[in-house]
C-alpha cells in the first residue's frame, strides 16, 4: 500500500492500536520504547525495535536512520531533537515537533489557544506560592493548580478548595512547573477526534461524550447525547483549534460543555485518545488508521459512525490482580455487540489501563443495557 517506513515514540497501547491498523494495510511500523515487550512489540515481529527510552535523543536518532516517518503515541518525548530531525529533511515527523512542543507544555498550550481565539477556562502562571495565592483571590475558589508538563491521567492536578489548600497542593506537585486554571462548572466532559492530511485536509469523527472517575477516563458515550446545534459548534471549535497546529495526524479534542450552552477547550492531544477507541468498532475507518493513512499522505478515510451507538468502558486495574482486573471480560465474553482490547501488560497496577471493552448497539438504550452487566463485573457493590 505504501513503501514509506513508520516509526513509532512509545510503544504502549495507543502504539499496539496503531500496530494493529498499519498491519491491515502491510505497514511496517518500528518502536521505540524501553521495555522489550512493550505491548506495541509485541504484536509487530517483522521489524527490529529500538529498546530505550523515547526521551533519549540518541535512541530517538537511532530510530529515525531506520524509517521514513516518525510518529508519537505520547506527547512527552523529546521534542527538541525531533524537529532537528525535521529541520534535517530526511525523515517526515507528524505531527510537526512545533506541535508536539506546543502541545506537552500544557500552559504554553493554553496561551497558543488563546492568542488564536480558542475558548478557554482563564488561566494564570503561578511560579511560586504569591502568584498562587494570587490565582485564588482572581479565580475564587475551587480552582485547578495543574504541571504544566507530564501530565495525565489527572496525576499532576490539585483541586485547590480554599486558601489553606496552597501549601499542600504545592507541595503535592512540587519540582513541576505549575499554573492555575479558574475552576469550570461543567455539566458535561465531550470529546472529539480530528484527523489532518499533510495537504490540509481536516475531517472530524463524531462528538463523545467521556465520564471521568478520579480523573481517570471511565466511560466513552458515542455520539454524545447533546443537542445537535451544540456539538456542531464544539466541532467546528474542536477543527479550528486543530487547524492552527502544523502536521499530519490525528488529535484528540476534549472540551467542557457549560450550564449555558458554551464551550470550552480544556486540552488536545497529538495523537491517538481514550476517547478514540470506540472508533475502531464503531465508525467506517478507525482512528488508529487515520492516524496512519494521515501520517502516509493517503487519503482519509470516513469517520462516520456504522451503528447508531456504543460506549466504551476502559478496564483498570484496581490492585496488583489480574484475575481481578480482567472479570469483566468475561461478561463481555457473552455479551452481544461487545469487543474486548486487552493491552497485554505484564503487571497490573490500580488506575493502571489495561484494556477495554466498547459495546454497540441498535440504539443507546440497547448498548445501555448491554453494558450493564459489564460494569456490574466491574463494581459489584454498585446498583
Ligand atoms: P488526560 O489523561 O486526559 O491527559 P490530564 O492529566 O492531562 O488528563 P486534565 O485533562 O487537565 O488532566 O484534567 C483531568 C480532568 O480534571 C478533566 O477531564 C476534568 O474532569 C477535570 N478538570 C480539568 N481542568 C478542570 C477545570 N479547569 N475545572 C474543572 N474541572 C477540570
Ligand atoms: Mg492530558
Ligand atoms: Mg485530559
Amino acid at each position: 500500500m505504501n513503501n514509506q517506513k513508520v516509526g513509532i515514540l512509545g510503544g504502549g497501547q495507543l502504539g499496539r492500536m496503531m500496530v494493529e491498523a498499519a498491519s491491515r494495510l502491510n505497514l511496517s511500523v518500528t518502536i521505540l520504547d524501553a521495555p522489550t515487550d512493550a505491548p506495541a512489540k509485541q504484536i509487530e515481529s517483522t521489524q527490529a525495535h529500538i529498546h530505550g527510552a523515547f526521551k533519549d535523543a540518541t535512541k530517538i536518532r537511532e530510530l529515525a536512520e531506520n524509517v521514513d516517518v516518525l510518529t508519537v503515541e505520547i506527547e512527552h518525548v523529546d521534542a527538541h531533537v525531533l524537529s532537528e530531525i525535521e529541520a534535517e529533511g530526511k525523515v517526515k515527523v507528524h505531527p510537526s515537533a512545533k506541535t508536539v512542543k506546543t502541545i506537552q507544555d500544557k500552559y504554553f498550550q493554553k496561551q497558543h489557544l488563546t492568542s488564536h481565539g480558542v475558548p478557554v477556562s482563564e488561566y494564570l502562571d503561578t511560579p511560586n506560592e504569591v502568584a498562587v495565592l494570587a490565582a485564588g483571590k482572581q479565580f475564587g475558589y475551587p480552582f485547578m493548580l495543574k504541571s504544566k508538563t507530564m501530565a495525565y491521567d489527572g496525576k499532576g492536578n490539585y483541586v485547590v478548595k480554599t486558601e489553606a489548600d496552597v501549601k499542600p497542593a504545592m507541595e503535592a506537585l512540587k519540582n513541576l512547573p505549575l499554573y492555575a486554571e479558574k475552576w469550570a462548572p461543567f455539566v458535561k466532559e465531550l470529546a472529539v477526534m480530528v484527523v489532518r492530511r499533510a495537504n490540509g485536509e481536516v475531517r472530524a469523527y463524531p462528538m463523545v461524550e467521556t465520564i471521568h472517575k478520579n480523573s481517570i477516563c471511565h466511560l466513552v458515550i458515542a455520539p454524545a447525547q447533546v443537542d445537535g446545534a451544540i456539538l456542531s459548534k464544539a466541532q467546528e471549535i474542536a477543527m479550528d483549534a486543530i487547524k492552527t497546529f502544523p502536521g499530519a495526524g490525528i488529535f484528540g479534542v476534549e472540551m467542557f460543555l457549560m450550564q449555558d450552552g458554551s464551550i470550552l477547550l480544556n486540552e488536545i492531544a497529538p495523537r491517538p485518545h481514550n476517547s478514540g477507541h470506540y472508533t475502531i468498532e464503531a465508525c467506517d475507518t478507525s482512528q488508529f488508521e487515520n492516524h496512519m493513512r494521515a501520517i502516509l499522505d493517503m487519503p482519509l478515510g470516513s469517520t462516520a459512525m456504522k451503528v447508531p451507538a456504543s460506549i466504551m468502558v476502559n478496564i483498570l486495574g484496581s490492585s496488583t490482580d489480574m484475575v481481578e482486573c480482567y472479570k469483566p471480560c468475561h461478561e463481555a465474553l457473552v455479551t452481544d455487540g461487545a469487543t474486548i482490547h486487552l493491552y497485554g501488560k505484564k503487571e497490573c497496577r490500580a488506575g493502571r489501563k489495561m484494556g477495554h471493552i466498547t459495546v454497540v448497539g441498535e440504539s443507546m438504550m440497547q448498548a445501555q443495557e448491554r453494558l450493564k452487566p459489564i460494569l456490574k463485573a466491574m463494581e459489584p457493590d454498585v446498583e
